[in-house]
């Protein structure tokens, strides 16, 4: 879809923040995705070398100082239109952050989302979990209890450092489960795969997220008491 250009009528491609014929900002849209900030296709795999080189390139472009002698609207455009780079690649360099986002996009809804037993799906422990939960929080309480008593118990203390270890390797594996699932969307998006093949992939991401999320909150529960 294009628009025209508002100073030489030219077209431009919606999302792209200048008129490539005559180099005049534009304005922003509001509706446009990061994905078409940065001219990417929806995938979850990025070349960051490539992105970090277009964010400059497209920085320099648009840097205020360079519309100092400009309209006000081409100087407020271009403040706006950094903004939504500089919002543009936060997100999409952080994978985790990326993934979320094209989720999103597609209409799935993250971390507000509630469980079929209508808990919030954050608070609901992962079956395989359980028993290791349920034992990290009777660590927990008796290091809450020790502190209060202003007491130490290196047993203790040893067995929660050992069971945060255990759980930053479960994240790894999380790590590791998502990057494969990035690579099947990103073979969906380039084959003309049925959609329900990507609603499988969505939902699977979805639960590799919510687990990440859960075990990552149990490792700062664990940071948490420890740092005393
Ligand atoms: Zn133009």
């Amino acid at each position: 879809m294009n628009a025209a250009c508002w100073s030489c009528g030219s077209a431009v491609p919606a999302g792209k923040p200048w008129c490539d014929a005559c180099g005049k900002v534009q304005a922003p849209l509001e509706s446009v995705d990061f994905f078409t900030v940065f001219s990417l296709p929806r995938k979850l795999r990025i070349d960051m070398t490539a992105l970090e080189r277009t964010f400059y390139r497209m920085s320099r472009k648009l840097h205020p100082d360079l519309y100092a002698q400009a309209s006000p609207e081409e100087r407020q455009w271009s403040l706006d239109q950094t903004s939504q780079l500089n919002d543009a690649y936060r997100t999409l360099k952080d994978p985790i952050a990326r993934t979320e986002y094209l989720l999103r996009l597609e209409g799935v809804e993250i971390e507000a989302g509630k469980s079929d037993d209508g808990k919030p799906r954050d608070s609901r422990v992962p079956p395989d979990l359980l028993e290791e939960v349920f034992e990290l929080n009777m660590q927990l309480e008796e290091m809450r209890m020790n502190r209060k008593m202003g007491e130490d118990d290196p047993q203790l203390r040893a067995d929660l450092e050992k069971a945060r270890t255990q759980f930053e390797s479960q994240l790894a594996a999380v790590d590791t489960g998502l990057e494969a699932l990035w690579a099947s969307w990103d073979e969906t998006v380039d084959s003309s795969a049925a959609k329900s093949d990507t609603g499988n992939i969505k939902g699977e991401i979805v639960a590799l997220l919510d687990r990440r999320r859960y075990i990552r909150n149990l490792v700062r529960d664990v940071n948490e008491a420890l740092e005393t």
